[in-house]
């Protein structure tokens, strides 16, 4: 039977539980147990995928093509493991399913509530995941934070199920705020004390409490903390503020947390953690060799969990090649003839992000424009990638005109449009073509190069295509289209000839970017960055690799 640690968050939201229970589980995967994340998110939501990058951050993509919450990105990062629709439930669908039950007449003439058919469906939802792949042990995170009136029903589930399993089998990390008083120079627990509070009113109580701290905590501290809230002192962690979010996982086996987790689930400690390469990755990125300037082309840069896979992917891509990656945002917005080049000049490399709507595009074609024709590295994602299409058809096919039909349905040249079987869908979630699709390269490209594999398997977000009427012409130009899906012949990978590294994906491959297997063709991309850095430095180079 699985074990089950479920994770609270106390005081106020963004203390980072997706972090502490990303490096709890690394801990005791390192341990050598099997163990999965799963986020319950208190929104009514079906799934994040209809909502905005400004209210709630990317949404991530699984390989069955679940629109899910960011907090999925950090466990695969950290576990290296898929994650499923299973591990990411909100409220939305709990009710949507119990509403959907009781049109069919399963309730059998019972009034439906709160609880149980609401707490029950909860509660099936939680052990269902283990069962279905047999874990040793389930993470939990309940997103939100403790006292919020839609995380009532959340709490209660797991009042029940530690009522029905027992404490040794289910245990709540609480994790909270220490907040320091400057005036006073003094640490605070009252704030830990009262969530705790409002979590027992609920019948439940934390086993450990772990506290995001910006000063050490003493042993008063401690000790305080667990007379108040009703934990053993060795229950009580301290998380200090850590330099990198891949510290964390360290940083907590110092405070011995994953063997607390065991102890009190009653599970031996097998092993000391594994990790070996974890460490590896960690002292190549903070001793990097060099240093390139990657610009990131989107219109939501100001926002940084708009693009937070990305932004990752370059960590762990910086990292292998041991070099550190300075993004710089590039509102694609405010990108124009005049502003350019003071814009773009000083970059080693190009990457033009995802995205929606028409907000944005035509600093976007631009930038692509200036990266193809001055030969800096670029790599273009989904949105970007339709984009190098766009700019390429109508600078080089000269079809002034071309365009996405999701930007202009009458263009006279949609090079990129909507698929016949796409046409008709009038509902917005979970409706574009989502999760894993299998893709061939051509043996003679960079993208090849990069994978060392000709078949790859990468995960898509987007309902517009490249328009195949059209690939003659542009391949005959140039552009060539090196990946495709075997299945359909759809278009997922274009390069272009004569260039250090042009790239356009239109998967996305930053979700599958994980610390132990950082993404081959952000490695690649970041090498030809460090490639045109270093011929930057040195301009004869440049002028032989142009030729
Ligand atoms: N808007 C584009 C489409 O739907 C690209 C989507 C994306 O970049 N994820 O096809």
């Amino acid at each position: 039977m699985a074990k089950y640690i479920f994770v609270t968050g106390g005081v106020t939201s963004s203390l980072g539980k997706g972090i502490i229970a990303a490096s709890v589980a690394k801990l005791l995967q390192a341990r050598g147990f099997k163990v999965t994340i799963q986020k319950l998110d208190p929104y009514i939501n079906v799934d994040p995928g209809t909502l905005n990058p400004y209210e709630h951050g990317e949404c991530y993509v699984t390989d069955d093509g679940a629109e899910t919450d960011l907090d999925l990105g950090h466990y695969e990062r950290f576990l290296s493991t898929p994650t499923s629709q299973a591990n990411n439930v909100t409220t939305g669908r709990i009710y949507q399913y119990v509403i959907n039950k009781e049109r069919e007449g399963a309730y059998l003439g019972k009034t439906v509530q709160v609880i149980p058919h609401i707490t029950d469906e909860i509660k099936r939802r939680i052990t269902l995941l283990a069962t279905k792949h047999d874990y040793d042990i389930v993470l939990t995170e309940i997103g939100g934070t403790v006292g919020d009136i839609e995380s009532l029903p959340y709490i209660e589930a797991i009042r029940q199920l530690q009522w029905e399993m027992g404490n040794d089998n289910c245990i709540v990390l609480h994790l909270t705020l220490i907040p320091y008083l400057k005036a006073a120079k003094e640490l605070k627990t009252k704030p830990t004390q009262h969530s705790v509070k409002l979590m027992n009113e609920n019948g439940l109580s934390p086993d450990i409490i772990v506290c995001r701290t910006e000063e050490p905590l003493n042993a008063d501290i401690k000790r305080k903390i667990a007379l108040f809230c009703n934990v053993t002192i060795d229950g009580v962690i301290e998380a200090a503020d850590a330099e990198t979010i891949y510290d964390v996982p360290l940083n907590m086996m110092r405070e011995n947390l994953d063997a607390i987790c065991l102890e009190k689930l009653k599970l031996p400690l097998r092993q000391e953690p594994d990790l070996k390469n974890w460490k590896g990755f960690l002292t190549k990125l903070k001793n990097p060799k060099s240093k390139v300037k990657i610009g990131l082309v989107g219109k939501y840069v100001e926002l940084q969990d708009a693009y937070k896979s990305i932004l990752e992917a370059f960590i762990h891509a910086g990292a292998m090649n041991e070099c550190k990656v300075e993004v710089v945002n590039i509102h694609s917005e405010h990108l124009d003839n005049e502003n350019l080049k003071s814009s773009l000049s000083g970059l080693d490399g190009i990457l033009v992000a995802p995205g929606f709507g028409n907000r944005g595009i035509e600093g976007k074609i631009l930038a692509i424009q200036y990266a193809r024709e001055n030969k800096i590295p670029f790599f273009g994602i989904c949105l970007g990638m339709q984009c190098s299409v766009i700019e390429f058809a109508r600078n080089v096919l000269g079809f002034e005109t071309a365009n996405s039909t999701e930007m202009d349905k009458h263009t006279p040249y949609p090079v990129i449009d909507i698929m016949e079987d796409q046409k008709n869908i009038i509902q917005m979630g979970g409706t574009m073509r989502l999760g894993a699709f299998d893709c061939e390269l051509n043996i003679n490209s960079k993208s090849y190069e990069a994978y060392g594999k000709p078949y790859i398997s990468e995960r898509h977000r987007h309902r517009w295509e490249f328009n195949n009427t059209y690939l003659d012409q542009f391949e005959k130009a140039g552009m060539k289209a090196v990946g495709k899906n075997p299945k359909t012949g759809l278009v997922e990978v274009v390069e272009i000839e004569n260039h250090p590294f042009y790239v356009g994906a239109q998967y996305h491959p930053e979700l599958k970017s994980t610390v132990e297997n950082p993404h081959p063709l952000f490695v690649s991309f970041i090498k030809a960055a460090m490639d045109y850095s270093s011929r930057k430095k040195n301009p004869s180079a440049i002028e032989s690799s142009a030729n």
